[in-house]
């Protein structure tokens, strides 16, 4: 089949049928183009005869397609298919798919055939995809760099910056600041106004970064500063700056709010060489300044490390022991100095550790405390001594308290009064057989909210000790004002005597003090005959102490009290 054998008019006809605008050239000059063609270019087919097609190429695509024709003539082998934006007769800007040609015609003439398809339609959903997919890019860009609430940079931006900091610079200071105060704020009147406030924090710090210095929020109301460490002195005015902005409060619509700011240090290549350690090193710092009482900032040393784990080991390892009930109360007795008549016992808290045997409480009650952890275990301690008191009231003991010791923290819970309610209730045990002791610095810290409580408890026909006398703020005058029993003098005094003079004095002094007072008198920590005698002379009226016993679990203690007491039933 040869199309050469079709009429001049057959071939016209099938042109005119194409989808496509047709064109040819020679000498870059139009000596044919189809109705489509002429329409593609907006102008009419008789318009167009004899015109450089290149009159109507746009600026932009101008170069593109004069290389191509130079290169095409010149014989290389060049894409016959490739994209060009086109100008209409009215200046519109068309983009189109331009598919050429070459041969010599019998003339030995160089003709162009061509064929242009529109895609403007196709660019423009192009485009608008492109510019979607940029911004989309850049939103992702966004949240992954930078924290929504403020703006600031975020942690992982902070770690990006850390590694490309460490390249240019020589000496890295890590300052990561926390604050305290806020979960009050969030709790007291909503996340809503905490937000705002974090955003108020972000806004204050950003007046004293400059800008070669870096700024970033990486949790909660946790910020860090990055700063060069060749500088000691812009270190120490952030540190001065940081404690200043803050003293100022925050007004809300709910009234006004304190931060204060912590600040944990660490510097890189000091005391880390990678980012994610630097930053970890100033966590454990700043746990640490949190916890100090004297200053707000902390400089990262391997200890804090060390201790920081230990920290964290062992408050896993206290819940799990709250879960497992791994916790024991051991008893010691308390006699009476005139005719060693058993008038009660404390109650004394062990935790049973499947590694460590029995740990004392001085090993982990600390712990415990600067947590909430103390709240389930001080609770587990009243039920399990009120269980005690009403087991021994059942054998028949009389005239005896079971003391239980609490933390200040306890208190702090608001729900202590009733706890106590509930477990005497539930037990039918009368309250006077259980005492309740309270160190010096539990009550004076804490001032009305515990001395209210304390009211409460002696209302419900509770007693209450004075625990550790005369190792604390040694304030009496509160003495007169409080409804306490028992004053229990602190063991330190008792051990050194009878031979310092000066603790002689001092426990003589405390005990007219206390009969003055109407209170009786435990001293704690009689370890000798020669003690317990002196104590008596005194005018002390109760001992308790390894020379009578030392602390037991239950039932050695019932034991105990088979041995030493009779019970009146
Ligand atoms: P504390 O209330 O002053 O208890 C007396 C401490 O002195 C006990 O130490 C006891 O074992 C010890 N001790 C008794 N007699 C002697 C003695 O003759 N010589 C010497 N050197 N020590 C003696 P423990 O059991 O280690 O308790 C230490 C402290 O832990 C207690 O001091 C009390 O403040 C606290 N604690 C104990 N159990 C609890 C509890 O259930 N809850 C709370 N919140 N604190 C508790
Ligand atoms: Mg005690
Ligand atoms: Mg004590």
């Amino acid at each position: 089949m040869d199309i050469r054998n079709c009429s001049p008019a057959i071939i016209s006809g099938l042109i005119t049928q194409l989808q496509d605008a047709v064109y040819v050239l020679t000498d870059h000059k139009v000596i044919y183009a189809n109705a489509k063609m002429a329409a593609l270019l907006g102008t009419t087919v008789e318009a167009l005869e004899g015109q450089l097609l290149l009159n109507f190429v746009d600026d932009q695509s101008l170069a593109t397609v004069e290389d191509r024709y130079r290169r095409r003539v010149q014989g290389e082998t060049v894409p016959n298919q490739y994209e060009i934006a086109m100008r209409t007769a009215s200046g519109q800007k068309k983009w189109v798919v331009n598919h050429v040609d070459t041969f010599t015609d019998e003339r030995g003439a160089l003709v162009v055939i061509g064929s242009m398809k529109d895609i403007t339609e196709v660019n423009s959903v192009k485009h608008d995809l492109d510019v979607f997919r940029k911004q989309h890019e850049e939103r992702l860009f966004r949240d992954a760099n930078f924290d929504s609430l403020t703006g600031l940079a975020n942690r992982l931006n902070l770690i990006n910056h850390l590694t490309m900091a460490k390249k240019h610079q020589d000496g890295l200071c890590l300052i990561l600041i926390g604050f305290t105060g806020l979960r009050e704020i969030n709790d007291s009147v909503g996340y809503d106004i905490g937000d705002r406030v974090i955003v108020a924090v972000a806004r204050r710090l950003l007046t004293i970064v400059d800008d070669a210095e870096f700024l970033a929020r990486v949790a909660g109301v946790q910020f860090a500063v990055v700063v060069s460490s060749q500088c000691e002195e812009r270190l120490h005015e952030l540190i001065g700056e940081v404690s200043g902005l803050f003293k100022r409060p925050f007004v809300t619509q709910f009234g006004k709010f304190y931060l204060n700011p912590n600040l944990g240090i660490s510097l890189h290549p000091g005391d880390a060489v990678d980012e994610i350690t630097l930053l970890s090193h100033a966590h454990a710092a700043l746990s640490h300044a949190k916890s100090a009482d004297t200053i707000n900032w902390i400089f990262y040393d391997e200890q804090l490390n060390k201790d920081l784990h230990a920290r964290i080991q062992m408050l896993a390892n206290l819940r799990e022991a709250i879960q497992r009930e791994q916790f024991e109360l051991f008893y010691q007795p308390q006699i009476t100095t005139g005719e060693s008549k058993f008038v009660g016992a404390e109650a004394l808290i062990r935790w049973k550790s499947p590694e460590l045997g029995y740990v004392t409480p001085g090993q982990f009650l600390a712990y415990a405390e600067s947590t909430d952890l103390i709240i389930p275990i001080g609770d587990w301690v009243i039920t399990q001594a009120c269980k005690q008191a009403k087991a021994l009231l059942d054998l028949g003991y009389e005239d005896f308290s079971i003391g239980i010791n609490l933390s200040a923290k306890q208190f702090a819970s608001g729900d202590l009064v009733q706890t106590l309610k509930t477990t005497l209730s539930l037990l039918k045990l009368p309250a006077r057989f259980v005492d309740i002791e309270v160190t010096e610095s539990t009550f004076l810290d804490m001032g009305e909210e515990v001395s209210n409580q304390l009211k409460e408890l002696s209302a419900l026909g509770l007693s209450l000790s004075i625990d550790d006398f005369g190792t604390g703020y040694s304030s009496l005058s509160y003495l007169q004002s409080m409804t306490f029993n028992i004053l229990k003098i602190d063991q330190s005094f008792i051990s050194r005597l009878p031979g310092s003079e000066s603790d002689l004095n001092l426990v003589k002094a405390i005990v007219n003090m206390s009969k003055a007072l109407h209170l009786e008198i435990i001293a704690e920590g009689v370890e000798t005959e020669q003690q317990l005698l002196l104590m008596k002379d005194l005018g002390c009226d109760i001992v308790q102490g390894y020379y009578i016993s030392r602390p037991m679990p239950a039932e050695e203690f019932l034991l105990w009290l088979e041995r030493n007491v009779q019970p009146k039933t």
